[in-house]
């Protein structure tokens, strides 16, 4: 099966590739020639995920998905959640966003406790209609940064279960648990038995 992911992110590509398997073959939307990307406007990660798979099935009528995800902070009362990427400002990277989230949380009392977790949502366009599909992994904020690995808010974010954040456990540990794998997986399920019902 032919499917567009609509983001100009090649480890995204890569890790949804390996999770989805041969059944799929997955194109970027560079491969179709279509390089900008829409802005997002959403209010809520279903809304942006939405704007970025409408923006490549109105340019190049493929079946196509796009996700959006982001760090909810159950004490900050979900935040950074949509605005995860740019928390601390559009001219920002991801240490003043880390630095941000701390020192929020610093402001707030202490049983107001430290529970977060990473959200994904995938929106799916095929054959017109739209689905959406979410993953999540829950954990908590540590009290400074830890690691090296990973990317955004992986140095402040130790998974449930474990004493490590996400930037100090091994990429492909972190990609069998995250959010992200287990919204593909949502999708790799309803995509699979389309394709049965197709046959
Ligand atoms: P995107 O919508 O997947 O591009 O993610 C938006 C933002 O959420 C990123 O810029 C990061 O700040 C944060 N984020 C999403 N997924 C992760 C993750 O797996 N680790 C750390 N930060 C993440």
């Amino acid at each position: 099966m032919e499917l567009v992911f609509a983001t100009g992110n090649k480890g995204k590509l890569r890790e949804a590739s390996e999770i989805l398997g041969n059944a799929f073959h997955l194109l970027s939307p560079a491969c179709l020639g279509h390089f900008d990307e829409p802005e997002e406007t959403g209010l809520t990660m279903r809304e942006n995920a939405l704007i970025k798979a409408e923006h490549l099935w109105n340019a190049a009528g493929k079946n196509c998905f796009a996700d959006d995800s982001g760090l909810e902070v159950d004490a900050l009362g979900g935040a950074p959640g949509v605005y995860s990427a740019r928390y601390a400002g559009e001219d920002k990277d991801f240490r003043h966003n880390i630095e941000k989230v701390l020192c929020e949380l610093s402001k707030v009392p202490p049983q107001a406790g430290r529970k977060a977790r990473f959200r994904c949502v995938i929106a799916l366009i095929y054959g017109g209609e739209r689905c959406f599909f979410e993953g999540t992994l829950e954990g908590k904020i540590a009290l400074a940064p830890a690691g090296e690995g990973g990317f955004g808010y992986d140095p402040i974010f130790i998974p449930d279960g474990s004493s490590k954040t996400l930037a100090e456990i091994p990429e492909d540990e972190k990609n069998a648990i995250s959010h992200r794998f287990h919204a593909l997986a949502a999708m790799r399920e309803k995509l699979l038995d389309i394709a049965g019902s197709e046959i």
